[in-house]
């Protein structure tokens, strides 16, 4: 443990990095044998969703160094409810954590879905018309902003300690590239694992273009909080079609230039929507 403990306390960016590469790289190659999808194209696709890593990397540069600030004040203080818990080592105060963590995860995104200046700016990552594993890179830099800030603030709240947070996002990055890749698993053990862990299957419904199934399945890596406060839902393979019912034109979803400008573009409601936009492809 005190080994783990040292390296994710130290863990060089490039290692962060070479995670989600590595990641996005197994899936993408696993999407090229299991795709439920292939009629787009999809190292375009790749290269306008990665373009985002080049916006989002001086957000997460400055509150990166905030998260140091406050993982180190915490620690320092001893200050937060791993502290104040009655728990007995280091595991079960990671374990903890952890489980805290993903709560946080869950109520931020239940808010970027609630408010609509926080939907707009959610609304590029969801106005992916093809999901896959670069979807995971679509993130707008506002966004970026708003999770990163939560997490600081959660750190005064749970304790968490520097390498608790990035111990847990090592797993977040696997889980969030795996349950955006465009694959489906098993229905049998779907329901096994979407028990305790949020799936592909799960995820996709969540990305399903029309409402109420957009604002279900929430959850980041734990799939419990959606059993636990009612917005767990399913829907099959064939009827989940991706995208968002108000943003569905692709010339606005797939250039980048445009999905910068999305959130300051203005709100629409879904009744504007036409159903031709459905069958166009990319
Ligand atoms: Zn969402
Ligand atoms: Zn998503």
């Amino acid at each position: 443990m005190h080994n783990l403990q040292d390296y994710f306390a130290h863990q060089p960016d490039s290692h962060r990095i070479a995670v989600l590469t590595i990641s996005i790289f197994v899936f993408w190659n696993i999407e090229n044998a299991l795709a439920l999808d292939m009629n787009y194209k999809k190292w375009r696709h790749a290269l306008t969703n990665s373009y985002f890593m080049l916006v989002d990397a001086p957000v997460q540069f400055v509150l990166g160094v905030a998260l140091a600030f406050a993982t180190g004040w915490v620690a320092m203080h001893q200050f937060g409810l791993i502290y104040w818990l009655p728990l007995p080592n280091v595991f079960t105060q990671f374990v903890v954590s952890f489980v805290l963590l993903d709560l946080l995860e869950y109520v931020y995104h239940r808010f970027m879905h609630i408010f609509t200046p926080l939907w707009m700016v959610h609304l590029v990552h969801h106005s992916d018309r093809n999901l896959d594993s670069s979807t995971v890179l679509r993130e707008h830099p506002l966004e970026t902003g708003v999770r990163l800030t939560l997490l600081v603030l959660w750190v005064f709240v749970t304790g968490a300690g520097l390498w608790m947070v990035l111990a847990r996002q090592f797993f977040q990055v696997i889980s969030n590239v795996f349950t955006h890749s465009n694959f489906r698993l098993n229905d049998k053990l779907d329901r096994v694992l979407s028990l305790l862990i949020v799936t592909p299957n799960m995820h996709h419904v969540h990305h399903h273009y029309q409402q109420p199934y957009t604002d279900t399945n929430y959850g980041d890596v734990l799939s419990v909080w959606d059993r636990i406060f009612g917005t767990f839902s399913r829907l099959s393979a064939d009827e989940v079609v991706f995208g968002v019912d108000t943003h569905m034109a692709l010339e606005e979803n797939a250039d980048f230039k445009n999905l910068l400008a999305m959130p300051f573009g203005p709100h629409r409601e879904s009744e504007d929507f036409s159903e031709e936009w459905v069958w166009q492809n990319a």
